[in-house]
């Protein structure tokens, strides 16, 4: 029996402890940063299958060592979204939390970070339970804080790259719209990098009925948001991809009282860093520019958050774990993932381990059903989308570490 077979041959087994996971993990979502119970849950699991298990920087990676060969890491990650569920699925999350504000919110896997979470733990397992099918080393990571654009760099800072022997190839996974058992895969740029900025400018107050008294921050937020829009129309080259949203503009309180200031929440995504750079500075000389055209008495301030790096996947890998998906899952069922706007902070990972990677999407949907994700309505399928996820990180995994058994 080939390896690969050998190792999935357990499916049927791991699928009904995944299952059944899977609609505790769906019910009971944690907000990034606060992922205790999901953590630990992770963590005792991984020990009973018998990795070596570690927690840090909010997360846990498991390692499980066997024999000589490459060393292959898998991230799936495992946080929720202040969201209030409206799916109307009987295993529907209830959950709710206080947020930061103090407001009571809704908590919500409305990203499918709970099918990530189940789908790597059932590789583990698969992995785990054939030792004499593969020769290496696998290592489970399971990251927090991924919505947040932290949890990465957390696990990083904590310690990582230490923690774990250096992986030859890393892989990430998501549940996306496609098909129910499809996976998309491409080589090169194919999540944006994200950027968020708030910017604060100023004025000087005055009465409503006084306007030559003051400088207007309103009229001033007003004309930046327009210039703005000619950055990626008027800058950025025919063909390259930007986008650059102002998602919030907030000055002011009544209508007669002119305010000191206004503030602007900035989103930026672009697929290369030139690109990148090239918007950021536009946007800080547009900010300036109609700052002094306003004659605004103090310099504009920029506070960079949320900044996601480029998921810019590395051909042979890609190539090499297409190549297996085809032969696995039958031509049919692996698409081309295209370029999602989105952004992810995976690429953190095998960049601070300088190890090459390839992050591929898993369908969650019926055709014609999809939403997307982190929509109230986001409900994947609970099958085939299990299964196609914890096969995929095993037919990825043993492209590297699969023993020829013939
Ligand atoms: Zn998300
Ligand atoms: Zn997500």
């Amino acid at each position: 029996m080939p390896s690969l077979d050998q190792v999935l041959s357990r499916l049927g087994a791991t699928r009904a402890w995944q299952e059944e996971l899977y609609l505790h993990l769906h019910a009971h979502p944690e907000l990034s940063l606060h992922e205790e119970k999901t953590r630990a849950l992770v963590a005792t699991r991984l020990g009973e299958l018998g990795y070596e298990v570690r927690t840090l920087g909010g997360g846990v990676v498991g390692v499980l060592a066997n024999g000589p060969g490459p060393v292959v890491l898998s991230r799936a990650d495992i946080d929720g979204l202040p969201v209030t569920e409206q799916t109307g699925l009987p295993y529907a999350s209830t959950d709710t939390t206080v947020d930061e504000s103090g407001d009571t919110v809704g908590l919500m896997h409305a990203c499918g970070h709970d099918v990530h979470i189940t789908s790597l733990l059932g590789a583990a397992a698969l992995l785990a339970a054939e030792p004499g099918a593969w020769s290496g080393t696998f290592v489970a990571l399971f990251q927090p804080a991924e919505e947040i654009a932290a949890g990465a760099r957390a696990m990083v800072d904590g310690g990582l790259v230490d923690a774990v022997p250096r992986p030859d190839v890393v892989f990430g996974q998501h549940v996306l719209g496609h098909t129910a058992g499809v996976l998309a895969t491409q080589a090169g740029p194919v999540l944006s990098a994200g950027d968020s900025v708030k910017v604060t400018v100023f004025g000087k107050g005055s009465h409503g009925s006084m306007p030559h008294l003051g400088v207007d921050p309103v009229v001033l937020a007003s004309a930046i948001v327009l210039r703005l829009q000619a950055i990626v129309s008027r800058e950025v080259p025919p063909g390259e991809f930007a986008v650059v949203t102002v998602g919030a503009l907030n000055a002011g309180t009544k209508s007669n009282v002119i305010p000191d200031r206004a503030t602007l929440l900035v989103n930026l995504r672009t697929y290369d860093t030139e690109t990148r750079a090239r918007v950021v500075a536009a946007v800080e000389r547009v900010v300036r520019g109609e700052c002094a055209a306003a004659g605004s008495p103090q310099e504009p301030t920029f506070d960079y958050y949320d900044q996601f790096p480029l998921t810019d996947n590395d051909p042979d890998v890609t190539s090499k774990v297409t190549d297996a998906f085809r032969a696995h899952f039958g031509a049919d069922r692996v698409v081309p993932l295209g370029r999602v706007p989105a952004s992810e902070d995976f690429s953190r990972i095998p960049d601070a381990f300088d190890a090459p990677y390839t992050y591929w999407g898993v369908g969650g949907f019926a055709p014609g059903t999809a939403v997307p994700n982190h929509s109230p309505f986001f409900a994947p399928l609970l099958q085939p989308t299990l299964d196609a996820g914890t096969e995929a990180v095993v037919v990825a995994a043993m492209a590297y570490l699969g023993k020829d058994l013939s």
